[in-house]
């Protein structure tokens, strides 16, 4: 068998069979100072598919920086087919002062395709594009809700794509939603480029969830798996079918008060559920938050103190039948730890 070609990234040759950590520059910060985006670069011995796996697209999404970390130890990235680049911090900016955007106050995840020329956002999207992106052929995005609102782990995909969907569903966790590409996001300038990405959302900006961190690492393993960069296990399959999701709607706060939550996330409701209430600090007037729509929860406010508007909780909305909504019902998320698919994490101490 004819011997791989090295990746080559920044200048930087990795050897098939090696991995190595590439400082990719960035821009001259104004202290006077280098910026570079650090990369790991996995080359697998054996042809296979191209993955980049990133976090912190909004500098304030931890969690999946702590997920790369952990992918990072898997010993099965020894024995792999094709070559992971995983890009932990892509927002070095706002992940340096805790913020969701860039010091020109802009979103990245807005700001693709970029160019070389344009605003800073601008720039480090097009870097980002020119020198990763496209020289991939799969991505996998991790995000998490924004600050003081939590999602529950969840792939955002164009299912209307087939592979992507069937990518979409071995990623393993219970909630799929179609979301088509937004203009200036990485994952539709990524799609002109051939590249299909899943977005990976789970927990909250700012924290690290334990359970969204073990459901993003074995759903990245699960996706090489069904790529065919690591081996597929045997007699292990109970792929669980994911509820997809093809609409969804915010339920708001009719007025000015603190939310007692009554719903968790990953719960289904029904149309007429009490889903909280809102009240003065004195409990004297009340207001109680209605389920407008059949559906399951998929992501809420963790602030209780909330003002007229305020987006309090996500609801993924399940159309059609009575029977479609008897489906909801035997629907019980299960997002426990699965050892199947990287079971020499079990060692790691959960994050508490
Ligand atoms: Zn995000």
């Amino acid at each position: 068998m004819a011997q791989r070609k090295p990746f080559e990234l920044g200048g930087v040759k990795v050897a098939p069979g090696s991995r190595a950590t590439i400082d990719l520059p960035v821009m001259d910060l104004s202290i006077h100072a280098p910026l570079s985006m650090p990369v790991h670069v996995v080359h697998g011995r054996r042809d296979g598919p191209v993955l980049f796996v990133c976090a912190a697209l909004h500098g304030d999404e931890i969690n999946g920086v702590e997920i790369i970390r952990r992918i990072m130890q898997l010993t099965a990235l020894k024995r792999m087919s094709g070559t992971l680049v995983a890009v932990p911090i892509v927002n070095l900016f706002g992940f340096l002062a805790g913020s969701r955007y860039l010091p020109d106050r802009r979103d990245l995840n807005r700001s693709f395709p970029g160019s070389e020329t344009g605003s800073l956002s601008g720039r480090l999207a097009d870097m980002f594009l020119s020198e990763i992106v496209s020289k991939t052929n799969y991505g996998i995005d991790l995000h998490t809700g924004a600050i003081h609102r939590t999602n529950f782990p969840q792939v955002r995909a164009d299912l209307d794509d087939a592979e992507t969907a069937e990518l979409g569903a071995a990623f393993g966790v219970p909630v799929v939603i179609n979301a088509g590409l937004r203009e200036g996001s990485l994952r539709a300038s990524a799609g002109k480029l051939g590249v299909r990405v899943l977005v990976y959302e789970a927990g909250e900006a700012l924290r690290f969830d334990e359970t969204c961190i073990r459901a993003g690492v074995t759903g990245v393993v699960k996706v090489m798996r069904k790529l065919g960069m690591v081996p597929a296990r045997h007699g292990r399959n109970r792929a669980v079918e994911p509820l997809t999701i093809r609409n969804s709607r915010w339920e708001r706060a009719a007025t000015s008060g603190i939310l007692r939550a009554a719903v968790e996330l990953g719960e289904t409701v029904r149309k007429g559920d009490r889903l909280g209430a809102i009240s003065d600090p004195f409990g004297e007037n009340e207001v109680a938050v209605i389920a407008r729509f059949d559906g399951v929860v998929i992501g809420r406010a963790t602030l209780p103190v909330v003002n007229e508007g305020d987006a309090l909780f996500h609801i993924g909305l399940y159309e059609g039948t009575k029977a479609s909504a008897d489906a909801l019902d035997a629907f019980e998320p299960d997002i426990a730890y699965d050892s199947g698919a990287t079971a020499e994490l079990a060692a790691e101490p959960p994050i508490v």
